[in-house]
């Protein structure tokens, strides 16, 4: 996996990542935007910013119909992503006393009394807010720098699957799981390396590792790659 990373690295150069890192704004950052790529989430979330501002008070206090307006920046559907980050605050705000990060720091004690539960709780919490699966809930643990969740960018899951299984699963949240798992197993147990291999993975699936077409004639990684290896074995049987 190291191996892997690293021809990633020299390929594409250090990743930074976009977007804010506090859980609470990382989840109003995925409302902002539709559909959801960190070119629309950012110029829905920036516009919120800058004209309203993102605490729960004051997205509670701006009229629908202004939020609604200004997210019209941030893609289709601004009318139901405003009444989401309404939603979101309304419930910072009644269930967790208007600090969400503070829940979820709790949740992080209990993750040291009892590994696994507190990650567990974390995950729980983040999602019941909206559009926050167990994909971006990990996310949000890894880059809000709560827990070395070893997250995988749930838009690129076949980037992990066709390089360490070859071919996808059942359905999307196996795949999900097994890449999360396989990248778990590989990579230290630290927030930078697991920070580090999702970004390159992410970069990858965007440049190279397509969904529809991978460009595997120019990929660096042809050497070590599952899905080449699969697909030379059935060319084989053939
Ligand atoms: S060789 Fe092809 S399938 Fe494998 S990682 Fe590269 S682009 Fe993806």
């Amino acid at each position: 996996m190291n191996e892997i990373l690293e021809a990633l690295e020299k390929t594409y150069g250090p990743q930074q990542a976009t977007g804010p890192t506090d859980a609470y704004e990382m989840i109003v950052y995925l409302n902002c935007g539709y559909p959801a790529s960190d070119a629309w989430c950012s110029k829905g979330f920036d516009v919120l910013k800058r004209e309203v501002g993102l605490s729960p008070r004051e997205l509670l206090a701006a009229p629908r119909a202004k939020l609604a307006k200004l997210l019209r920046l941030g893609g289709i559907l601004p009318d139901q992503r405003a009444e989401r980050l309404q939603e979101i605050a309304r419930r910072v705000k009644g269930d967790y006393g208007g600090d969400l990060q503070a829940a979820l720091t709790g949740c992080m004690q209990e993750e040291k009394q009892q590994p696994g539960r507190g990650v567990r709780a974390a995950k729980k919490i983040l999602r019941e807010f909206p559009v926050i699966g167990e994909p971006s809930a990990e996310k949000i643990l890894l880059f809000s720098k709560l827990a070395p969740v070893a997250a995988v960018p749930s838009a690129f899951v076949e980037v992990p699957t066709r390089l360490w299984v070859g071919k996808p699963g059942k359905n999307y949240a196996a795949d999900y799981r097994a890449a999360r798992d396989t990248l778990s197993a590989g990579l230290a147990e630290t927030l930078e390396a697991r920070q580090r291999a999702y970004l390159l993975l992410k970069k990858h699936g965007q440049q190279t590792c397509k969904r529809s077409e991978p460009k595997c004639e120019i990929c660096p990684l042809t050497g070590q790659c599952a899905y080449i290896q699969l697909q030379a074995a059935d060319r084989h049987v053939v």
